[in-house]
């Protein structure tokens, strides 16, 4: 399925890991700012991608208790 922006609902085909287009990013954070976001979130979604399959086992655990 392909990702929409959070703002203006057209879909993102290159920002996987964040759903904001460069446009309102841009509008909202500033171009610079925009980029330290998607850096970080971009970090973020690779060490929740390398961990997802035990933090998701262990949060079905907890919910099972
Ligand atoms: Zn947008």
């Amino acid at each position: 399925m392909m990702k929409k922006c959070s703002f203006c609902k057209q879909p993102l085909a290159d920002e996987p890991a964040f759903e904001v287009c460069k446009k309102c990013g841009h509008a909202i954070w500033g171009e610079k700012m925009f980029n330290a976001i998607k850096e970080n979130m971009e970090k973020a979604k690779q060490v929740g991608d390398l961990y997802q399959g035990s933090v998701t086992e262990d949060q079905h655990f907890r919910k099972a208790i």
